[in-house]
């Protein structure tokens, strides 16, 4: 029997966890969250919850001795990793054969660590890529209802266009017009009226002082402020950290049986224990869900599973690279670490890319103008469970990488063409990498809406077992992906518990 029954659990608690965790603790349903990482509430004796990327300590990553951020090097210097202790970090980096994949540990999930960048797909592709869902009622309802629920703003254009923290971003805006391209400003849960502060003088310096990836200590709303602090409102949702969910089975009566590894701060296995539930959402996102239910497939704790789960998984068509500008074309040595600014060529059928222009914030000027693009690549991969490392282990080739790099570069020559310029070579590690094309910042699918679940997240195969997170998504959204995450995870809760929780 388990040791502890409530009537939900959601595993992890990132956009679609927090989603869950909140409308069921609204519904009257007592909640227990389980989350690997930790709760980053408390300040180091630096008097500073998280650390910057400038000085990375052990707060940055997840059990590492050394930092791995996504650019390795500037002009080809080792400069940009720190050597780090071992510790429980907000920042994974999970490594495959041909793809290492980014994601955030604690409460908050990928919210802690992103870029806060909010956008809302084209409608015309949301549809393309979920044919069974009612598109009308997303854009009417689920969407509008994710924004105002994440806190989404937009920059003020007038001091967008005066201040030297956006300078970057306009003259890559600058370049793509010269190119004949369209840019678009991104909204962002990052609270502009507080970066307009912190560039007065006025609050405390976080989006303008490097922080970003290894979270942000101001500013920022991140899920622990928003969806997640109204869930703990309800008082039917409790969260447990540093536990780690690792089976699932089915017991006779029906509820389900999570069997978790409670860690330490060394990353050593303190206890192990059993959760009993009757609803079982699964929130670990594309990496995490897609493992749990691959692994209770091939080890027979949950044989009814289909055939499609742990496939459909893609990059969003993820590629970062860097351009050279001329010495007149100054980026400035401020830079706001939170991107406002797209170059949306989406439209372009024969090549499909939206580029976010990404800060370079390292205090100097260097004259890097930085993007991470989102191709249309239309490339899937799957992950299988490897019974000697008891893990998921994805099959994706380098050459389906490839394919995202010539469409990135089919819409950088072009504007490299226009602005008699080149790319940078000193970026990614090795001299003659220009494209960064072994990453991703948006894992998405391995458990795909309509073939591994129902139209609304109901795990195929059982009953009040249902999917809220990135793994329901085909592997490409066309822009970033949290607010269609947040927004599907809305539609399957009201639906969820409408339907499925009746007495
Ligand atoms: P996640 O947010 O990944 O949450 C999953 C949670 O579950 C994690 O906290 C994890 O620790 C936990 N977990 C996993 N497995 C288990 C388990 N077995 N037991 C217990 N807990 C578990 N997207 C945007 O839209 N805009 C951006 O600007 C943006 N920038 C990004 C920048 C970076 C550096 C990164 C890494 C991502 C960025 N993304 C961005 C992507 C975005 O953060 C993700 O798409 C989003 O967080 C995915 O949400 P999710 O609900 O699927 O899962």
């Amino acid at each position: 029997a388990a040791v502890d029954n409530s009537p939900a659990i959601v595993i992890g608690s990132g956009y679609g966890a927090a989603v869950a965790a909140l409308r069921l603790g609204q519904a009257g349903i007592r909640t227990l969250v389980i989350e690997m990482g930790g709760l980053w509430n408390t300040p180091g004796p630096d008097g500073k919850v998280f650390c910057s990327t400038r000085t990375p300590d052990q707060r940055s990553m997840w059990f590492r001795t050394r930092t791995e951020a996504p650019l390795a090097t500037f002009l080809w210097l080792d400069v940009v990793n720190k050597d780090i202790s071992p510790y429980p970090g907000v920042l994974d980096r999970v490594r495959f054969a041909n793809m290492s994949v980014f994601v955030g540990r604690g409460v908050g999930g990928g919210s802690l660590v992103n870029g806060s960048m909010a956008v809302t797909p084209p409608q015309s592709y949301f549809a393309e890529q979920f044919p069974t869902v009612d598109t009308a009622e997303m854009y009417s309802t689920y969407f509008p209802r994710a924004r105002s629920m994440l806190g989404v703003n937009t920059v003020d254009p007038a001091w967008f266009e005066s201040t030297e923290w956006y300078r970057f971003t306009r003259i890559s805006r600058k370049h793509a017009q010269n190119a004949g391209l369209k840019t678009t400003f991104v909204p962002s849960v990052y609270d502009f009226g507080h970066m307009q502060r912190e560039a007065a003088g006025t609050a405390t310096r976080s989006a303008l002082a490097g922080e970003v990836i290894y979270g942000n200590n101001h500013g920022k709303r991140s899920l622990d402020k928003t969806y997640l602090a109204s869930a703990l409102g309800t008082g039917n949702v409790t969260i447990h950290t540093m536990e780690r969910a690792k089976g699932i089975r089915r017991a006779s009566d029906g509820t389900y049986v999570v069997t978790v590894d409670r860690i330490d701060n060394t990353g050593k296995v303190v206890e192990t224990k059993e959760y009993g539930c009757t609803y079982l959402f699964l929130g670990g996102g594309s990496l995490g869900t897609t493992e749990l239910l691959v692994r209770a497939q091939e080890t027979g704790t949950l044989p009814a599973l289909n055939a499609s789960v742990g496939a459909g998984w893609g990059t969003n068509g993820n590629v970062m690279l860097g351009r050279a500008n001329h010495l007149w074309d100054t980026v400035g040595e401020n830079q706001s670490t939170m991107p406002v600014m797209g170059i949306d060529d989406w439209a372009n059928t024969s090549n499909p890319v939206f580029a976010e222009i990404a800060p370079l914030p390292t205090g100097l000027e260097h004259w890097v103008s930085l993007y991470l693009a989102i191709t249309k690549n239309p490339q899937r991969a799957s992950f299988t469970y490897d019974s000697a490392t008891d893990s998921a282990k994805l099959g994706w080739s380098a050459a389906q990488s490839a394919v995202s790099v010539s469409m990135a570069k089919k819409l950088f020559d072009r504007i490299n063409s226009a602005n008699s310029t080149i790319y940078r070579y000193d970026l990614f590690g090795s001299s003659s990498k220009v494209f960064a094309d072994d990453f991703t910042y948006h894992p998405l699918g391995g458990c795909v809406l309509g073939r591994a679940t129902d139209d609304y997240g109901r795990v195929k195969g059982y009953s009040k077992l249902y999917v809220t997170d990135g793994s329901l998504v085909p592997g490409s959204i066309g822009v970033n992906p949290f607010v269609t995450i947040t927004a599907l995870a809305e539609r399957t809760m009201a639906r969820v518990l409408v339907e499925d929780t009746a007495p």
